[in-house]
């Protein structure tokens, strides 16, 4: 609930309407998880909500994972049922943000904290309805999606765990974990709002990625600046052949279906569209395939860069990850183009936490 509704709860109770603030401040800010510590509130409300069973709450954190490069993979739990999902938080980005905050120094205050530009890589499903070819969370299929609250609470959640002091510290929001964002659409920008409205988060601090779902790009070009993150699209190949042969919803929504949806938003000033791109071993990394993803890049005419992602594994997806060699020759010739192209540091790839490997898996990799 935001602000207003809970102002409604409140005034339900014969409350005044502003208490609503007071709980909105206490859930979000205050990131407290039971009625009775709010102490804002008189004594005796307290016990009333408690009474009558209202409860304030969010995802928990049921199993840590711990790569060596500090990446930590969450497997989080609502209160609703008993499916987890993945929330990744990476304590130095994994450079999917670069090019973005240009001019912009490490925070370097001196607070002792061990990062300064944090990432927090959120999920809006259990599972995935979509069916790409490499990517580890397509074999759950779709379970089910997350509320408003399950999404935000994932990032309230890693906030506290991590006392990260909003206005103060560096952190970024990528709706990358598991699911398809846009295939939930209406939960995920309620969460949005969440982020940004009661946790005081900036929208120009996330992106949310998708693997090209046309009525939910129509629907996102229509929500104001003030609340829209950034968008990346997950291109994935240099042309509608391969695509659908990776990413068979391509045969629904083609490439240039998704970029005529795309030039639909209006972009800030200096924001720039990502085109992410998973180079599949002998698949998608060519070298002649790059001059083919430039062209397309600039055939749209959109202000935008390339995030390169090298292939990580899964079991029992038959693909393989190109050489550091490929990859760079690779990065080489998209840049030469004049594409601006950045590349993706796989980040956690020992607990199964990078891109795509997201499926609830309970062990780390030994
Ligand atoms: N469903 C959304 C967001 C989550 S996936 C989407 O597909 O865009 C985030 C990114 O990880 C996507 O760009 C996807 O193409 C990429 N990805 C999926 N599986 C991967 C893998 N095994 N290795 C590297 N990147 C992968
Ligand atoms: Fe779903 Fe994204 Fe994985 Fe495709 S890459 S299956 S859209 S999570």
């Amino acid at each position: 609930m935001n602000v207003a509704e809970l102002g409604e709860v409140m005034s339900g109770l014969g409350e005044p309407g502003w208490r609503g603030r007071q709980v909105a401040e206490a859930i979000y800010r205050q990131r407290i998880v039971d009625v009775g510590s709010i102490t804002t509130l008189p004594k005796g409300l307290r016990d009333r909500l408690t009474l009558e069973g209202w409860r304030v709450g969010r995802p928990g954190v049921v199993q840590v994972f711990t790569s060596v490069d500090g990446t930590e993979r969450y497997l989080v739990q609502g209160q609703a049922d008993a499916l987890t999902v993945e929330t990744v938080w990476m304590p130095e980005g994994d450079e999917g943000e670069a090019g973005d905050t240009a001019g912009e120094e490490a925070a370097g205050d001196g607070s002792g904290r061990k990062w300064d530009r944090a990432t927090i890589c959120v999920s809006s499903q259990v599972g995935c309805a979509v069916n790409c070819q490499f990517c580890l969370t397509a074999k759950l299929g779709l379970q089910r999606n997350l509320s408003a609250g399950e999404i935000a609470g994932q990032v309230v959640e890693v906030l506290d765990r991590q006392r990260v002091e909003i206005g103060k510290d560096r952190v970024n929001l990528v709706f990358m974990g598991m699911g398809e964002p846009f295939l939930n659409y209406d939960n995920f920008m309620r969460a949005v709002r969440l982020l940004v409205e009661e946790v005081g988060l900036s929208p120009q601090r996330m992106t949310v990625s998708t693997s090209g779902i046309v009525p939910g790009i129509e629907r996102f070009a229509e929500e104001p600046a003030e609340i829209r993150p950034k968008l990346a699209i997950s291109l994935n190949a240099p042309n509608d052949e391969v695509r659908s042969e990776v990413m068979p919803i391509n045969r629904k929504w083609p490439i240039e279906a998704i970029v005529d949806a795309v030039r639909a938003v209006r972009l800030r000033a200096k924001e720039r569209v990502t085109f992410e791109y998973v180079l599949l071993g002998g698949v998608t990394d060519q070298p002649k395939q790059a001059a083919e993803v430039a062209r397309l890049v600039r055939r749209t005419g959109l202000p935008a860069k390339v995030n390169l992602i090298a292939w990580n594994p899964g079991p029992g997806i038959p693909y393989t990850t190109p050489s550091e060699g490929a990859v760079e020759i690779f990065r080489r010739a998209l840049g030469a183009e004049g594409v601006p192209v950045y590349l993706r540091r796989p980040r956690g790839r020992d607990i199964y936490a990078a891109c795509g490997q997201l499926k609830r898996t309970e062990e780390a990799r030994s």
